[in-house]
């Protein structure tokens, strides 16, 4: 690893310990990057003593280096990872190999500069997510370990990417967890208030700043590349369009017709730009998915596919009973639209509702609905998000494409 970074010099040395009570570098060992502070010998090494984002040595109770960490006093998982490597304390020069290792994975794997560049944990990152929208990039820190390296990230991100512009798109709810304001505001450079995104032969126009998270939900691109392989000559029906991700480029793959349902005016701004500048035709609904879906049921509509990609509707654990419901109630909702041997796309990005609730979800309604469905395809989260294989939260994105038939 040495050759990719700049600088040998070892600060880390310096750094305070973080000792561990017996046993609890296992997990670590295993890949994990997380610390819980109940595995952290807070005798030896109080985690009050730490200001949050602070750097440490994170060290058994054998005394043993593991790797290092910046910590969070404030927040259930007290430290995360950096690095292992004892040489390599955290700092601009490991940015700057982390970015370099990253990109290598995006520029293998994609023909244009559009991607999401560094993907938290999963890119030895934690806490830091970047979209590339070819000069421009978008980042997002979610930690305050993360949010104490603000300038050395843009330092390395500069130096391996070269952008044109930076935003910083500090505003998710997590952050309050973690201690950290809520912010967005450019980095660098001139960030335009709206992008062109080019996928799936459609020029899409999305707003930055004023936009949803980093702008554009590039996990889903695999899935929407598999919608528009089956869209010919489809109605097809986005159910939480956002810009139309989904549904303009199954028009442009021959859907004879689409429409979009977003509650977000505007996301259905976006899309009708987008439509307009591509030649594309689309019918956008704004309101709530769930009325607009009863809406179009009492007016006997019918779709040929279905698409449902929600907002996640169990962001946390305690959520589960009311989110399953919800996931269940929408997916019913939608197959009541479904024609006869009609495809449903249903997406959830909660981490916390298992892949099989999802499936049992479209199961139960097609019972109830009196119709059989059956599993044809299961899809994932783009490759520009990795999974981080001892971190199962970075396994998030569930896409089951069921073809549903009346039942026989
Ligand atoms: N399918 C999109 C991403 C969808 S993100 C893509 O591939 O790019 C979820 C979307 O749901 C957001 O655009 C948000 O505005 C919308 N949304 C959230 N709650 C909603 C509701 N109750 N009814 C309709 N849309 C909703």
């Amino acid at each position: 690893m040495s050759s990719h970074l700049e600088s040998t010099t070892v600060t880390g040395g310096a750094l305070p310990p973080l000792l561990l009570k017996p046993q609890e570098e296992r997990r670590l060992q295993a890949g994990h990057l997380w610390i819980f502070s109940n595995e952290v010998n807070v005798a030896a090494t109080p985690l009050t003593t730490f200001a949050p984002g602070e750097h440490v040595q994170v060290r058994s109770s054998h005394d043993r280096f593991l790797g290092y960490a910046y910590v969070n006093p404030r927040t259930l998982i007290s430290a995360r990872l950096l690095g292992r490597d004892p040489a390599y304390p955290p700092g601009k020069s490991l940015l700057v190999h982390r970015f370099k290792v990253a990109l290598a994975l995006r520029q293998r794997l994609y023909a244009a500069p559009f991607y999401r560049l560094a993907f938290g944990e999963a890119d030895l990152l934690p806490g830091l997510v970047v979209d590339r929208y070819g000069d421009v990039l978008v980042a997002q820190i979610g930690t305050a370990g993360m949010e104490a390296m603000k300038s050395e990230i843009l330092e390395a991100l500069v130096q391996v990417i070269d952008p044109q512009a930076v935003l910083w798109k500090n505003d998710s709810a997590i952050r309050e967890l973690e201690g950290i304001e809520r912010y967005v505001e450019t980095a660098f450079g001139q960030v335009p208030d709206m992008i062109e995104v080019p996928e799936g032969g459609v020029t899409f126009r999305v707003p930055l700043a004023a936009g949803q998270k980093t702008g554009w939900y590039f996990d889903q691109a695999t899935n929407r590349a598999l919608v528009a392989r089956h869209a010919r000559g489809a109605r097809v029906l986005d159910v939480f369009s956002y810009a139309g991700s989904f549904g303009l480029q199954a028009a442009r793959a021959g859907a004879v017709e689409v429409s979009c349902i977003d509650s977000s005016a505007s996301a259905l701004e976006a899309a009708a730009e987008t439509a307009t500048a591509n030649g594309l035709e689309a019918e956008l609904l704004k309101g709530d998915a769930f009325d607009m879906l009863e809406a179009l049921h009492d007016d006997r509509r019918k779709f040929d596919f279905i698409v449902v990609d929600p907002p996640a509707f169990i962001k946390r654990r305690k959520d589960h009973p009311k989110g399953l419901a919800a996931y269940r109630r929408l997916n019913q909702l939608a197959m009541q639209l479904l024609d006869r041997d009609g495809l449903l796309l249903s997406c959830s990005c909660s981490y916390h509702l298992a892949p099989g609730e999802l499936t049992d979800s479209i199961q139960r309604a097609s019972r109830q609905l009196g119709r059989f469905a059956q599993l044809i395809a299961v899809g994932a989260q783009a490759p520009d998000h990795p999974v981080h294989p001892a971190i199962d939260e970075t396994r998030y994105l569930r896409a089951f494409l069921f073809r549903v038939i009346d039942s026989c």
